[in-house]
C-alpha cells in the first residue's frame, strides 16, 4: 500500500456517472448541468480495468459515487465485479453513497452482493423543503428507498449538508428521527466547489453552530468510534446516537484522508480540494497497464497535505461540480 506525508492511501471514491434525477443547489449549477458526452463516461470494462489496477496498489475500500451511481444502467454488473473482489478477499468493503431514490428497486441485489453499508444524503425530513433543495426531488422515494434498506438488512448513514436558513432549524429533528431508526448520522459543512460562490457563501453553516443548536438539548461526547470517511463522531446519550460532524471549512481533517478519487469521465483527483488531476484515459485506451499503474502512483504522490478550502475567497474549484467528482 502507498503513502503520503504518512497517510496510507487505501481508499478510493469512484464516481460511476455525472448524472442525476435530482439537482440538489449546492452540488450541481442551477441551469444546464453540461453533463459529460455519453462516450467520454467509462464504459464498464474500463471501470473495471481502473478498479483492477487501484486493487494491485493496495486499495481495499470502494466507495461507488456519482450523480446518483444508482442511474447508471449498467451499475449492478460493476458491482458485481466488486462483489467477486470481495470473496477473494482482495478488497475489504463495498460502500455505495446515494440520495436513495432507488434503493427500493436495488437495496435486495446490493445486500446479495456484499454491501453492508449505504451512505444516503438527506438534507431536509419535510416533503415542501426537500423538493425546494433538490429542485423537484420527491421525498416519498427517500423514504421508500430507506425502507427497503432496512428490510434488506443494509445498515444506513444519514448525510446532511448543512445549510443556513434551510435546516439549521431541523438538526433536532433530523437526529431524533435517525435515533428512532436507528441509523448513524452525519452533518457536512458545505464546500466550495462550483461556480456560485455567493451562494456557498450564504448556504454555509459552520459545524460549531450546529453543535451549539444540538447542546442546548442534548449533551454530546466525543466517541472513538471510526468510520471510512471524515466524520468526527459524538454520541448523543439521551438519543443513543451517533452523530458525525465533518468540517472541511472550520477545521479540516485532510491528515488522516486515505483516499483518492476517480471521475466518471477517467480523470483521478488526489483531493476534492484541489484542481490537478491526471486523465487515465490514454492509458486505457493503449491497454497499457504498466503506465495506468504509474499514473495512479503519480496521484498518490501529488496529494496535496491538505486542501485550502476558504468560504469567503473565491472558489478556486470553480469549474468543477461536486455531481463530477463524486462527494
Ligand atoms: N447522489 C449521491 C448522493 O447525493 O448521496 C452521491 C453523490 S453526492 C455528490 C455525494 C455527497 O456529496 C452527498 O452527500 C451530497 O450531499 C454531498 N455534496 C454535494 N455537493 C456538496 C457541497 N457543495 N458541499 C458539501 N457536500 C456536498
Ligand atoms: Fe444528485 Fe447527490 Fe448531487 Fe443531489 S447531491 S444533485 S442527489 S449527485
Amino acid at each position: 500500500m502507498l503513502d503520503n506525508f504518512g497517510r496510507k492511501i487505501d481508499y478510493v471514491r469512484i464516481s460511476v456517472t455525472d448524472r442525476c434525477d435530482l439537482r440538489c443547489k449546492y452540488c450541481m449549477p442551477e441551469s444546464n448541468p453540461n453533463f459529460y458526452k455519453k462516450e467520454e463516461i467509462l464504459d464498464i470494462n474500463k471501470l473495471k480495468l481502473i478498479s483492477e489496477s487501484l486493487i494491485d496498489l493496495g486499495i481495499r475500500k470502494f466507495r461507488i459515487t456519482g450523480g446518483e451511481p444508482l442511474v447508471r444502467k449498467d451499475i449492478v454488473e460493476y458491482i458485481e465485479f466488486l462483489s467477486k473482489k470481495l470473496s477473494e478477499k482482495v478488497i475489504d468493503e463495498i460502500l455505495l453513497t446515494t440520495n436513495g431514490t432507488q434503493l427500493k428497486k436495488y437495496s435486495k441485489t446490493l445486500s446479495d452482493l456484499g454491501v453492508k453499508r449505504v451512505n444516503v444524503s438527506l438534507d431536509s425530513l419535510i416533503k415542501e423543503k426537500f423538493n425546494f433543495i433538490t429542485n423537484g426531488g420527491n421525498i416519498k422515494s427517500v423514504f421508500d428507498g430507506i425502507e427497503s434498506a432496512k428490510e434488506n438488512k443494509l445498515s444506513i448513514k444519514i448525510n446532511t449538508v448543512l445549510l443556513k436558513n434551510f435546516n439549521d432549524d431541523e438538526l433536532l429533528e433530523i437526529m431524533k428521527w435517525c435515533s428512532h431508526n436507528s441509523f448513524t448520522l452525519s452533518f457536512i459543512e458545505v464546500m466550495p466547489v462550483g461556480d456560485m460562490l455567493s451562494s456557498r457563501k450564504s448556504q454555509y453553516f459552520s459545524v460549531n453552530k450546529a453543535k451549539e443548536i444540538i447542546c442546548k438539548d442534548f449533551d454530546l461526547e466525543q466517541s472513538s468510534l471510526k468510520s471510512s470517511g471524515p466524520s468526527n463522531y459524538f454520541y448523543c446519550k439521551k438519543l443513543n446516537l451517533f452523530v458525525g460532524f465533518i468540517s472541511p471549512i472550520s477545521d479540516h481533517f485532510c491528515a488522516t484522508c486515505n483516499r483518492l478519487r476517480i471521475t466518471s469521465n477517467g480523470k483521478v483527483y488526489p483531493c476534492l480540494g484541489d484542481n490537478n488531476s491526471v486523465d487515465l484515459t490514454p492509458f486505457i485506451r493503449d491497454n497499457d497497464i504498466p503506465s495506468l499503474l504509474n499514473a495512479l502512483k503519480k496521484v498518490i504522490f501529488m496529494k496535496p497535505e491538505k486542501h485550502y478550502f476558504n468560504i469567503d475567497e473565491k472558489s478556486y474549484i470553480h469549474k468543477r461540480f461536486m455531481n463530477t467528482t463524486g462527494g
